[in-house]
């Protein structure tokens, strides 16, 4: 029988599920992880074989095709690599979000279980605003496993969280990464979630950006896939390429085809989504979950899960009606 796909009540068809297999991360960046952020016991956490089952399901009967990893820092958990074998074993696109700092020990394991991208969190290119904004140590370790990881023929995003003040003055640096490598580097608006002392003043954006690359460069706007979250651009002649995702300043809600999975198996169907569905209770009941993941893609949200627009003068509505869930249970 042929799939189902999951459709909303607004057309968007969904073939992108990301799935966090982890709450835990051996970073602890400001914009992702609150202070007092507890974590969750192992008991709760999907099994290796609950995330293969449940992936299965969103495979098999609703046509999924692509498959992000995320957390946390799924490196954090042992058992990641045999996850990525397993979903791989699916035939879908599969991909991983990480942030690079033990990518070096597990890197060659990754890419036999048949990982063909892998996207890389780094926001600085100075060890000193690196420590700041990851309170930990580290910056040398990642910079290397970018190198490695394009070495051993991945492709590689960089994905980079401008936030004003803090990184905005390193946008050519990294847009330089695109001349040396063929890299895909990724500059991220500044999104409000619970405890990262978010503020729309604090958003550099996508016009800005543009603005200032362009003061040094000249680049051309590339074609973007429909259900991209990105917008890309590249410097003629250059083997990378640089994009935008604006979610504050321009939405690109009306092609999203993304659901997401959280580490202790509750479905959102959105980034901001205030509302979530417990599938892993059901499914550890025995329970059929299809009804609930279907009634879930139903419930999703034309625009930003709901939330009012994330222009300056509805701060305060945008921070009084997000989910309390942080970035770190999310996954990026
Ligand atoms: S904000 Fe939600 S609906 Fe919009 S693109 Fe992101 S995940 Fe999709």
């Amino acid at each position: 029988m042929s799939p189902a796909p999951l459709t909303d009540r607004h057309g968007r068809t969904h073939r992108s599920l990301r799935i966090s297999i982890v709450d835990k991360c051996d970073l602890r960046c400001t914009y992702c992880m609150p202070e007092d952020q507890r974590f969750l016991p192992r008991e709760e956490l999907m099994t290796r074989a609950e995330i293969a089952a449940i992936a299965r399901l969103f495979v098999e009967h609703y046509g999924v095709t692509k498959v992000r990893l995320t957390g946390g820092e799924p490196l954090v958990r042992p058992d990641a690599v045999d996850i990525v074998r397993d979903l791989s074993a699916l035939g879908v696109s599969l991909g991983l979000t990480t942030n690079a700092m033990s990518l070096d020990k597990h890197l060659d394991d990754l890419i036999d279980a048949g990982l063909g991208s892998i996207n890389i969190s780094l926001d600085t290119f100075d060890a000193e605003r690196f420590r700041r904004i990851t309170r930990r140590d580290g910056f040398g370790r990642v910079r290397a496993n970018i190198g490695l990881a394009l070495q051993r023929g991945l492709r590689v995003k960089v994905n980079t969280v401008v936030m004003r003040g803090v990184n905005d003055d390193e946008l050519l640096r990294f847009v330089e990464l695109t001349r040396e490598h063929p890299v895909h580097v990724r500059f991220i608006e500044f999104m409000p979630f619970a405890g990262n002392r978010w503020g729309r003043e604090r958003v550099y954006t996508h016009a800005e950006m543009l603005g200032h690359i362009g003061s040094v460069h000249s680049f051309e706007k590339l074609d973007d896939d429909p259900h991209s979250t990105a917008k890309a651009y590249r410097v003629p002649g250059w083997p990378g390429t640089f994009a935008v995702i604006s979610t504050v300043t321009e939405p690109f809600c009306s092609g999203c085809d993304r659901l997401r999975l959280t580490a202790e198996g509750r479905m959102r169907n959105c980034l901001f989504a205030r509302e979530e569905t417990d599938l892993l209770s059901a499914f550890r009941r025995g329970e059929d979950i299809a009804p609930l993941i279907e009634a879930n893609v139903l419930a999703k949200q034309a625009m930003l899960g709901g939330l009012p627009p994330f222009r300056p003068e509805r701060q305060q509505d945008v921070l009084h009606d997000l989910s309390v869930r942080p970035m770190v249970s999310i996954g990026g």
